[in-house]
C-alpha cells in the first residue's frame, strides 16, 4: 500500500508544485489589515483542494482570521491525529532584498523561493499532498482532522479559544504540528523541544536635552557611553552571560543527545561562508548546534541614541535605549531570568542617569510575558522540552515505511513555536 502511495505522489509531482505555486501566489500576510481578504481567498482555496480531496473541510471563523478545519470519514478503533499547520505568512518587506517577486513563486537550483514557501504553505502542502495520494489509495488509514489557521504569525490569539470551542471536533491522540522543518535534504528530524523568549528594552535618560559635547561633553553623563557600558558587561571573555543566575536552572544536555548531535553533518565552514563569516563565535565548550539548540542567550535586537544622520553633530545625547532579548533553555523560568537581568542592570548602571527597563510582551497587570505579541510577532515564554530521542515513541515504531530506511534527526529549533495546550 505504502509503496502504490509513494509512487502516486513522484508521478504527481508537477501538478503538485503547480499546486504550492498557487497556494503561494495569494499574499496572506495576516499582520496587514488591507490583506485581510487575501486571508479569507487562502482558507477558501485550501478549503476547496481538501473537499476536492474528499474530506470534509470548512472555513471557520475566529475572532481574527478564519481557520480552514477538515476530516476525513472517521472509522472507529483507529487512531485520532490532529494535524496543525497555517496558511499565513509574515510580512515579505524589504521588497528590494527580493530576487524575485516575493508571491511570484521561482524556482532556482530546485528550490522555490516565495514568502511562506517554507514557513509553512510549504510543509502544510506537502501534508496534503500525501493526504491525496492516500485518498487515492484506498483511504487514509488513520482518523485525520486538519487545523489550519490563519494567525499563527501574529501570536495565535484567537487559537486557544478556537481550540477550546471545538474541543470535541480537534480531539485527538495524537497532534503532529508541522511548523518546524527537516535537518537537511533526506535527513527528517522530529523537533522535541524549543527555546523560550524574554524581552525587555532598557532606557537611559541624562540631560533633558542634547547638549553640545564641547560645552558639556566629560561634565554630564553620557546615557550612550553608559548604555554601551551597561550593555557590554552581560557576556564575559567566554561569552557566558553574566546576570547572576542566569544558568542556575539550565537543563544540562544529556551526553547521549552531544553524541547525537555530533553526528549530524553540521559544516561549520560552509554554515560561516554562508553568512560572509570567516570565523565562529559563541559559548565556550559548546558546539555551534549546542549554542543555537540547547543554550540560553543574551542579545542586543537594537541600539537607538544620539545623532544617526549623514555627518558629524557634536552632542551628548539625552536619552539612549536598547532592546535586549534572552532566548531560553528548558527550566528556566521567564519571569525569574527577567528580574534576575533587571536587577543585575540596575546594580551596574550608575548613578546621575535615570534608568528604566521594561518588560514587552508581558501582561501588563500581572507583568507575567505573554507568549506572543501581535505588535511585533515575537514571542515570550519559557523553553520547552517534550520528549528526549530516546524516549520517542517514533524510535519504538516498528520499521515499515522508506522514511524509517533514514534515521530521523531529533532536533531543537531556533524559533519559537505557540503550543495548543
Ligand atoms: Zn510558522
Amino acid at each position: 500500500m505504502i509503496q502504490d502511495v509513494l509512487k502516486q505522489i513522484d508521478a504527481n509531482r508537477e501538478a503538485s508544485v503547480a499546486g504550492l505555486k498557487e497556494l503561494l501566489t495569494i499574499p496572506s500576510v495576516s499582520t496587514k489589515p488591507e490583506h485581510k481578504d487575501d486571508l479569507r481567498r487562502c482558507a477558501a482555496w485550501i478549503a476547496d483542494k481538501l473537499n476536492a480531496m474528499g474530506l470534509t473541510a470548512q472555513v471557520k471563523p475566529t475572532g481574527g482570521h478564519p481557520a480552514v478545519v477538515a476530516k476525513n470519514q472517521h472509522k472507529p478503533g483507529l487512531p485520532t491525529i490532529l494535524f496543525y499547520g497555517h496558511y499565513d505568512v509574515q510580512p515579505p518587506e524589504p521588497l528590494e532584498k527580493w530576487l524575485t517577486p516575493p508571491f511570484e513563486p521561482t524556482i532556482r537550483n530546485g528550490a522555490i523561493y516565495a514568502r511562506g514557501a517554507v514557513d509553512d504553505k510549504g510543509q502544510v502542502w506537502a501534508h496534503l499532498q500525501a493526504i491525496a495520494a492516500w485518498q487515492r489509495n484506498g483511504g487514509i488509514p488513520v482518523n485525520l482532522t486538519l487545523l489550519i489557521e490563519g494567525e499563527e504569525e501574529i501570536g495565535s490569539d484567537n487559537l486557544e479559544k478556537f481550540v477550546r470551542d471545538n474541543r470535541d471536533y480537534l480531539k485527538a491522540d495524537v497532534a503532529v504540528i508541522s511548523d518546524t522543518n527537516q535537518y537537511a535534504r533526506g535527513l527528517p528530524a522530529i523537533t522535541y523541544g524549543l527555546r523560550g523568549l524574554v524581552y525587555t528594552e532598557v532606557f537611559i535618560s541624562g540631560a533633558d536635552h542634547d547638549t553640545h559635547s564641547g560645552l558639556y561633553g566629560g561634565a554630564i553623563p553620557n546615557p550612550a557611553n553608559i548604555l554601551c557600558t551597561l550593555l557590554g558587561s552581560l557576556h564575559d571573555q567566554d561569552q557566558k552571560v553574566t546576570v547572576p543566575g542566569f544558568y542556575d536552572d539550565v537543563l544540562p544536555l544529556s551526553q547521549a543527545e552531544r553524541d547525537a548531535w555530533a553526528k549530524l553533518p553540521f559544516d561549520e565552514a560552509q554554515f560561516l561562508h554562508d553568512l560572509k563569516l570567516n570565523a565562529p563565535l559563541g559559548e565556550k565548550s559548546y558546539s555551534a548546534i549546542e549554542r543555537s539548540w540547547a543554550r540560553p542567550t543574551c542579545d542586543i535586537n537594537g541600539i537607538t541614541s544620539g545623532y544617526q544622520g549623514h555627518g558629524a553633530k557634536t552632542i551628548i545625547p539625552s536619552t539612549a535605549s536598547a532592546k535586549v532579548s534572552m532566548r531560553l533553555v528548558p527550566n528556566q523560568d521567564p519571569i525569574k531570568i527577567a528580574e534576575s537581568f533587571e536587577k543585575a542592570i540596575k546594580e551596574r548602571c550608575p548613578k546621575g542617569v535615570r534608568l528604566e527597563i521594561q518588560r514587552q510582551l508581558c501582561s501588563p497587570r500581572t507583568g507575567v510575558p505573554r507568549r506572543q505579541s501581535h505588535a511585533t510577532g515575537h514571542g515570550s515564554g519559557p523553553g520547552r522540552i517534550w520528549q528526549n530521542p530516546d524516549s520517542h515513541p517514533q524510535r519504538r515504531q516498528h520499521p515499515r515505511r522508506r522514511i524509517d530506511q533514514i534515521q530521523p534527526r531529533y532536533r531543537y529549533p531556533a524559533g519559537w513555536l505557540r503550543t495548543a495546550r
